[in-house]
């Protein structure tokens, strides 16, 4: 039961997380609409399913060289 209820609620915080392109451009720093970044912002630091995404971002981008 522990599973199944942490899986919806992983679902449920999904659907309120910004698109894999936001969060790239928010990784990369080259976001330039303000209220976008600041809803990205607040919304990373709660989510641990974006905060994995941005490091993967940053990863990337370390790997790039960018
Ligand atoms: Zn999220």
């Amino acid at each position: 039961m522990e599973n199944s209820d942490s899986f919806l609620n992983t679902l449920f915080y999904r659907m309120n997380c910004p698109s894999v392109d936001d969060l790239g451009e928010y990784a990369a720093g080259i976001m330039t609409d303000k209220t976008l970044y600041i809803y990205i912002h607040s919304h990373v630091r709660k989510c641990t399913d974006c905060q994995a995404e941005v490091a993967s971002w940053d990863a990337f981008d370390a790997a790039t060289g960018w």
